[in-house]
């Protein structure tokens, strides 16, 4: 039983507030702080009634330390849960710092003005963390997240090494746009029109955007073109996962989806430098986000699936083996459940996992902690039981 504030009221956020009324077992009071209070009082109004969780709400300035501290002194909880941007994660972590509470994010820091998200500025945190006694848990979605937990539970009980990991992000979802994105669009443009990279013996390859594109038959979606990214979570795996010789992620899009981006990208609308428009100072990625679907209005309007997870190759008992780990979702199960699509749910749903498990003592520890450091048991156990249950095959088709 404990009380967790969740910073942060979009799309993910709100997945992982149902998730906690859901589980109020765990969660016996929550407080849904973010810019702009309407939404956490409508989401507070929308659950109240159909839960035992206690729920309050308030609003919070997430890049000012100080107004979160006021916060977290008048509401004491046990976890801070971070779901606004990841713009705001140094602050938020500054803010747990000075009241000695345990911290859980989904997606690591990353510069308002660069675009490059590295986990450096949050591992400098981890003596501060330690010695405070405080305990934070970094990248607790689906990617990074659960294909964190997916590696340390295949290293734990399949394998004596892992060498090789592809990390396959499938979305088979349509939401009948001809542009939109599942998630902040900011977020989402600034990470696939970034240069992509992967990890190969012990350093960092760098590609083109979009330059290294293969085809994969995925188990509930069939057949779709996916496409080499940098992701965040390799920078850990490939400091955490011992005899690791090369980490990939690829995730699939669309054509249209490439059409689009392109364009936008050739005419400088997904450029993140201010621009003085009728004499105001506008960054054109942003004015894109306001002219483009919001992720949270897409729920109603996407079917199909998702299908999430890890390939590993690797040695066990001398033997080369391969394993397939993998979550499939689908987008209207999510929307009837929780009002959200699956790309919110597949995020939100690990998010409370994390803040509970920190939150009821089984992953504590003092420090700053990337998810595939803790015991995967946990977790895996708690995905099957809240609404993300993991499928595994022996003998899948291995990306070249
Ligand atoms: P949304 O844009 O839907 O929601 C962000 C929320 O944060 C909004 O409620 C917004 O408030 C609030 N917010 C923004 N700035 C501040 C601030 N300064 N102070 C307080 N609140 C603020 O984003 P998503 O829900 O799609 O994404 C949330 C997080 O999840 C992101 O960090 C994203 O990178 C991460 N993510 C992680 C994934 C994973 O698998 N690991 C996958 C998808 C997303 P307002 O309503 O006023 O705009």
């Amino acid at each position: 039983m404990g009380k967790a504030l969740i910073i942060g009221c979009g799309g993910v956020a709100s997945v992982a507030i149902h998730k906690c009324c859901q589980n109020s077992e765990a969660f016996e009071e929550i407080c849904i702080a973010s810019r702009t209070k309407e939404k956490c009082d409508a989401l507070k109004e929308k659950l109240e009634g159909t839960t035992k969780t206690r729920i309050s709400t308030a609003k919070v300035d997430a890049n000012k330390v100080d107004e979160l501290v006021a916060l977290i002194e008048r509401f004491k909880p046990d976890v801070v849960l971070n779901l606004a941007l990841p713009y705001q994660d140094l602050t938020i972590m500054d803010a747990c710092l000075k009241t000695k509470v345990h911290y859980v994010d989904t997606a690591n820091y990353e510069p308002e003005d660069t675009a490059k998200f590295e986990y450096k500025w949050q591992w400098a945190y981890r003596e501060k963390f330690k010695k405070a006694g405080i305990c934070a848990l970094l990248g607790s979605g689906f990617d990074p997240g659960v294909t964190g937990v997916f590696t340390a539970y295949a290293l734990k009980h399949h394998f004596d090494e892992i060498n090789y990991i592809d990390i396959l992000d499938c979305n088979g979802g349509d939401h009948g746009y001809p542009f939109a994105t599942n998630f902040n669009p900011e977020i989402n443009i600034r990470e696939v029109s970034a240069n992509g990279s992967y990890w190969e013996d012990g350093h960092w390859v760098e590609t083109k955007p979009m330059e290294i594109k293969r085809e994969y038959d995925f188990d509930g979606v069939g057949k779709k073109d996916m496409y080499l990214l940098h992701h965040e979570e390799i920078e850990s795996l490939a400091l955490n996962v011992p005899g690791i010789k090369r980490i990939r992620f690829f995730m699939t899009f669309g054509q249209s989806y490439l059409t689009h981006l392109k364009c936008l990208e050739n005419v400088g609308m997904t450029s993140i430098k201010p621009i003085l428009f009728e004499g105001k100072e506008i960054v054109p990625l942003q004015f894109l986000k306001a002219v483009l679907p919001d992720p949270a209005s897409l729920g109603p309007r996407t079917v199909g699936k998702t299908n999430i997870g890890c390939i590993f190759r690797g040695k066990k008992d001398g033997k080369e083996k391969t394993y397939y780990l993998y979550n499939v979702c689908d987008h209207q199960e999510c929307y009837k459940e929780v009002g959200s699509q699956a790309i919110s749910y597949t995020t939100g749903v690990p998010a409370m996992i994390g803040a509970m498990l920190v939150m009821n003592g089984t992953w504590t520890k003092p420090g700053v902690y990337n998810i595939e450091e803790f015991d995967p048991d946990p977790f895996m156990e708690a995905l099957n039981k809240w609404g993300l249950p993991w499928k595994e095959n022996f003998h899948p088709v291995l990306v070249d």
